[in-house]
């Protein structure tokens, strides 16, 4: 399947935990690139990666791991994009593509083509990560106007050759569209795993016994990394609280219907939603299997 020549000559991936180092996976697979170089900050991070071996060379330092690289990708939380972008622009080969895999997508700066695969786990760094992670789940660009055509292009085959099905769309609206179908469900997860973790009349051991009620689906959830979400959180606070206000009022009526044992307005609601999850396993995002085949490991696959 590889053509001969790999798409990029040298990929630059700042930040190697769960997505940057499952790309390095992903580019190795389809010999995406002559050579990949990582970086990442802790010595550990370094170390651990330099023993999996997914990247030609592995660096501490920014300049280092962009110099002569022909995309450049970061990997890192979305709060530390700025700092990381002033480092490395003084050190990037004329006419390098530079995109990122950030959750939030208005905050990036200019002169980026931001990307954002909508693939993850609960787990993070470099050991988190495997090959298959974008395979058959979405990777959304939002470019910028006056973005290079040629350069999109080659991001979006990029994607495509790591196992992705591409869309393009507007920063503000990619920013909305997850609010809903990521950024919020996770706060509902931390916070209900919060507040179980309040209720005093309910001990810990209960909690953990009867999770597989519905509770334990969220405590994955909420068991994600605390700095990716604090920073998804306050780089994207207009569309999360837009979306929140309305969450809030359709739960008043839910409140309401329970209150006045309106039992038709629940059933016709929990149909609806019945019917949504459907349609997500008809698109192939998810798996009916028991556990939604979530026991299973990476090794599994
Ligand atoms: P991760 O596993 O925690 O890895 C983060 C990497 O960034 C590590 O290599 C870490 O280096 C480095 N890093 C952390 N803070 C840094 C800083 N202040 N300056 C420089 N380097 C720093 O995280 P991840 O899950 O791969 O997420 C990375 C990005 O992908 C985030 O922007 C996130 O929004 C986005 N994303 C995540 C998911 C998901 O489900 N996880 C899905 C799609 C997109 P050290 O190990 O040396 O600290």
């Amino acid at each position: 399947m590889a053509d001969a020549k790999p798409l990029f000559g040298k990929v630059a991936l700042i930040g190697i935990g769960l997505i940057g180092s499952s790309m390095a996976h992903a580019i190795r697979r389809a010999d995406l690139a002559g050579h990949i170089s990582g970086y990442a900050r802790r010595p550990e991070t370094l170390a651990r990666a330099r023993e999996i071996g997914f990247a030609d060379t592995l660096t501490g330092s920014i300049p280092e791991a962009v110099k002569d690289a022909d995309l450049v990708v970061l990997a890192t939380p979305v709060g530390s994009f700025g700092e990381i972008a002033a480092e490395m622009a003084p050190h990037l080969k004329t006419g390098a593509i530079v995109s990122d895999v950030g959750s939030v997508k208005s905050a990036v700066l200019r002169h980026f083509i931001p990307a954002h695969p909508i693939a993850g786990t609960e787990q993070s760094g470099p050991d988190a990560g495997f090959a298959e992670l974008f395979d058959n789940r979405w990777c959304v660009l939002t470019p910028p106007p006056g973005t290079d055509k040629d350069a999109l292009a080659r991001l979006r085959t990029f994607w495509e050759r790591c196992g992705s099905n591409v869309d393009v769309m507007e920063a503000k609206h990619h920013d909305l569209a997850l609010a809903i179908t990521s950024h919020v469900p996770h706060l509902i997860a931390y916070n209900i795993v919060g507040t179980a973790d309040d209720l005093e009349t309910v001990t810990e051991g209960e909690v953990i016994k009867y999770s597989a009620g519905g509770f334990r689906d969220f405590t994955r959830i909420a068991a994600s990394d605390p700095t990716m979400w604090r920073d998804v959180f306050l780089n994207n606070r207009e569309a999360v609280l837009e979306v929140l206000g309305r969450f809030s009022e359709d739960l008043s009526v839910l409140q309401r219907a329970i209150r006045w044992g309106d039992g038709d307005a629940l059933f016709n609601l929990f149909t609806r939603t019945r019917a949504i999850r459907r349609g997500i396993l008809d698109a192939g995002q998810d798996s009916a299997e028991p556990n939604f085949g979530r026991n299973r490991t990476k090794k599994d696959q």
